[in-house]
């Protein structure tokens, strides 16, 4: 399964806490080229593949400003949908829940966000679209957004929940090679 106007896509290595693409900010996409379309095709190909409810591009190793989210997880009607340059526009309420990363694997931790969101962005055509959502799917689009932000859901954490993590925290970092650094003009 893909998302809608997308090639095929190939599955890529998902890059682990400790790599500093983690960390990079996501360059906003000016103009949706073919290239740009491979690497949303990957990024849900990805995500599938790892059963994932969402995916951001840096963690894939891209610089570019695309999320994946599979809609399906909360209407089974839907299917995986990618979004470029997403912003979030309004949100309300506040909801806690259970948040985990295929970045931080092993590790779950509860994380307060707004539990309803509308997000602008640019759909797969360049055709300016608003999504709004609630419960995991406006979960997915704030963890995502963050993501190309270069912020994990850890950081939303207490310092002392951050303490108790430390040791897995180190554990993840160590499992990263040195060779998966940023590419940069990757898009
Ligand atoms: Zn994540």
């Amino acid at each position: 399964m893909t998302a809608e106007g997308l090639p095929p896509g190939r599955v890529r290595e998902v890059r682990l806490y400790g790599d500093p693409i983690l960390r990079t900010k996501a360059r906003l996409v000016t103009e949706i080229d073919k290239g740009l379309l491979q690497s949303a095709a990957d990024l849900v190909a990805t995500m599938l593949a790892h059963d994932g409810l969402g995916l951001a591009a840096n963690q894939i190793g891209l610089t570019s400003a695309i999320v994946a989210i599979d809609l399906s997880r909360a209407e089974p009607s839907n299917g995986p949908i990618v979004l470029f340059n997403p912003q979030v526009v309004r949100n309300r309420g506040t909801e806690e829940a259970e948040e985990g990363c295929l970045s931080l694997p092993g590790i779950t931790e509860v994380v307060a966000r707004h539990s309803q969101v509308s997000v602008q962005a640019t759909d797969y055509r360049g055709k300016k679209i608003e999504v709004s959502a609630q419960g995991i799917i406006a979960r997915a689009l704030l963890h995502e957004i963050d993501h190309l932000n270069g912020i994990l859901f850890i950081d939303h954490l207490s310092e002392l929940r951050r303490q108790m993590l430390r040791s897995r925290l180190a554990r993840i970092k160590e499992s990263v090679r040195p060779a998966s650094c940023v590419q940069m003009g990757d898009q």
